[in-house]
C-alpha cells in the first residue's frame, strides 16, 4: 500500500519594480503560487517562480516539509513561472518536468527574457531550458499518478496543467486564476482557445484547483474559480466593445473587480490589446512586448 497524498501551496511575494499605473499606484506583479504534492518521503514541486529571492523563500518552505523533492514540474513557458527552477532543482537534487510543447516555449522564454523580465526585475539566476518530457505525460509519485494535461493556449501558447486524480486536484498555471487579475495580452485573437482549455480543465473534475497566481487568503474551490476565470474573459470582452482605450479598460476592470490583486498585469494585457486594435497591421509580437515596458 502506497501512503496517501497531500499537497500545500506556497505564495510568493512578487518582486520590486519601479513606475506607476495609469491611478498612480506602484506597478507590482502578482503573487506566484507553487504547490508541494507530498507523500511520506517524496514529493513534487510545480513552478518554482522566478527570483532568487523567491527560490530561497520557496526552497526553505520546501525544506522544512522534509521530503525528498523528485520533481519540478512547469505548467507552460512564461518565466514568472519557472526562471528560478534551476536553483530549487539544485538544492533539492531534482529534475525539472514540462511537456514538450511547454519546453518549445520555455526557449521562447529565454529569448525574450533580455527584452522584457531583466528590465524590468533585478536577481533572476541564469536559466538555461534543461526541462525534459517524460513517457506518457505522467510522473508516479509513491504509487500515485500525476498527469501532465496539454490544454492549449491559455494566457500563453502550448500550455498544460497536473491532474492529481487521488487528491482531485488540479495545479492549473496560469489557466484558471483565483482573486488575481489575469493576462489577457496575448489574447489578441479572442478568448475562446482560452475558453476551450477552462472546459478540459473542468472535464478533469477536480474539487480543488491551485491557481498559478492568487490570494492566499482564498480557497482552492474548483467551481468557483473556474466560473470566476469564465466570468473575467465574458467581462473582458465586453468591455473590449464598450471602452474606447486602454486606460477606459482598465478603470472599467477595477471597478468589477476592486479586489484583484495584480493590477500591473490588467494594465499590460489591456495596453497590448488596445495597441494591437488600433494598429493591426503593425508588429504583434513588439507591442505586446511594449506593453510591459
Ligand atoms: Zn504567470
Amino acid at each position: 500500500m502506497s501512503a496517501n497524498l497531500s499537497y500545500e501551496v506556497f505564495v510568493n511575494d512578487p518582486p520590486p519594480q519601479d513606475g506607476v499605473l495609469p491611478n498612480g499606484e506602484p506597478k507590482r506583479f502578482s503573487p506566484m503560487a507553487s504547490t508541494l504534492i507530498y507523500g511520506g518521503e517524496d514529493a513534487v514541486l510545480t513552478d518554482p517562480g522566478m527570483t532568487i529571492d523567491q527560490a530561497r523563500a520557496l526552497g526553505d518552505w520546501v525544506a522544512a516539509k522534509g521530503r525528498n523533492v523528485t520533481d519540478i514540474f512547469i505548467t507552460h513557458g512564461h518565466g514568472d513561472h519557472w526562471f528560478a527552477a534551476g536553483l530549487l532543482a539544485d538544492r533539492f537534487d531534482a529534475r525539472v518536468v514540462a511537456s514538450a510543447g511547454t519546453i518549445a516555449q520555455m526557449h521562447n522564454g529565454v529569448a525574450t527574457r533580455p527584452l522584457l523580465w531583466d528590465k524590468l526585475y533585478s536577481g533572476i539566476p541564469p536559466a538555461p531550458v534543461t526541462a525534459v518530457t517524460v513517457p506518457g505525460d505522467r510522473l508516479t509519485l509513491e504509487g500515485h499518478e500525476l498527469a501532465i494535461v496539454e490544454v492549449g493556449h491559455s494566457d500563453s501558447d502550448d500550455t498544460s496543467v497536473l491532474h492529481v486524480p487521488d487528491l482531485e486536484l488540479v495545479v492549473a498555471g496560469d489557466v484558471i486564476y483565483n482573486g488575481v487579475h489575469m493576462y489577457l495580452g496575448q489574447g489578441f485573437t479572442g478568448f475562446d482557445p482560452w475558453r476551450a482549455a477552462i472546459d478540459r480543465v473542468e472535464a478533469l473534475e477536480a474539487r480543488h484547483i491551485v491557481a498559478g497566481h492568487q490570494n492566499k487568503r482564498l480557497d482552492d474551490d474548483a467551481e468557483r474559480t473556474i466560473a470566476e476565470t469564465r466570468r473575467y474573459l465574458d467581462d473582458a470582452d465586453e468591455l473590449l466593445r464598450t471602452e474606447d482605450t486602454a486606460v477606459d479598460f482598465f478603470n472599467a476592470k477595477i471597478e468589477r473587480y476592486p479586489d484583484y490583486l495584480g493590477r500591473l498585469i490588467l494594465w499590460v494585457g489591456a495596453r497590448g490589446l488596445y495597441a494591437v486594435r488600433e494598429n493591426p497591421d503593425g508588429n504583434i509580437a513588439q507591442m505586446v512586448l511594449n506593453a510591459w515596458l
